[in-house]
């Protein structure tokens, strides 16, 4: 007998190598937001194609989405859409695939010895879930404690940013924020919250608007109630 959860699973109109993981399609893991590994998944060869030609193909398909649709190319409200969404793709929401686009980061010595916790609190969040490619919103929060250096504020909120413009699952986007932290400032003591909504969850599926997603990091000294606590405390409480 055929079996039903491997025959829908199609690429380019031809049937793909069976996707399962513990006895489960990819349809039915699909919802459950499960992740492999703390790399994104790329292919070989990922940035051997220009930009340019990333985006003319994207409109390509994309318009061919549109018309599979039945929406009509020609209205001028449409017709521009493939190329913006194309555009859209390539340099913004999905930007952070490329590591030419990873922030540069510089590095200054902790001249005033401040050797407490330090937190960016409620850093915007704008990703996408790598499973339905709609919106993840929210904020996030890192913290660390210098090892020695320090680096500027902006560049954690960059930093999040870089990592939040790929096609994510949460937990993946927490973790690749965390461990970038640790490389760039040579410690474990590095903390990364985030808090968010997830669009698949709230517009579609289950359709519940109410709930959203924490997930954490804590490294190094942060693997301590009385620091966790302190990190909350700073996090709740707003100046
Ligand atoms: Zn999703």
């Amino acid at each position: 007998m055929t079996n039903m959860k491997n025959q829908d699973i199609i690429q380019n109109g031809i049937p793909s190598q069976p996707h399962e993981l513990n006895g489960y399609s990819h349809h039915e893991i699909g919802d459950d937001h499960l992740f492999t590994s703390l790399e994104t998944p790329m292919k070989p060869g990922a940035f051997e194609m220009s930009d340019e030609e990333k985006k003319y193909r994207i409109s390509g398909y994309f318009a061919e989405i549109m018309d599979i649709l039945g929406l009509d190319l020609n209205d001028d409200s449409l017709k521009g859409t493939p190329d913006r969404v194309a555009k859209m793709y390539v340099e913004e929401i999905f930007s952070g695939l490329n590591p030419e686009n990873k922030p540069k980061v510089a590095l200054f010595d902790n001249k005033y010895q401040y050797n407490q916790m330090l937190v960016e609190k409620n850093i915007t969040l704008y990703s996408n879930c790598e499973h339905h490619f709609v919106p993840i919103v929210g904020v996030a929060h890192v913290a660390y404690i210098s090892s020695g250096k320090v680096i500027g504020l902006s560049k954690l909120n960059r930093i999040v940013q870089y990592f939040a413009k790929r096609p994510q699952v949460q937990e993946r986007l927490t973790n690749q924020i965390a461990d970038e932290l640790m490389k760039i400032l040579d410690t474990k003591d590095v903390a990364v919250i985030i808090d968010a909504k997830h669009l698949c969850v709230s517009s579609r599926g289950v359709e519940d608007n109410a709930s959203s997603t924490v997930t954490t990091y804590y490294g190094g000294k942060f693997n301590d109630p009385d620091k966790i606590r302190e990190l909350q405390g700073f996090i709740h409480n707003g100046i």
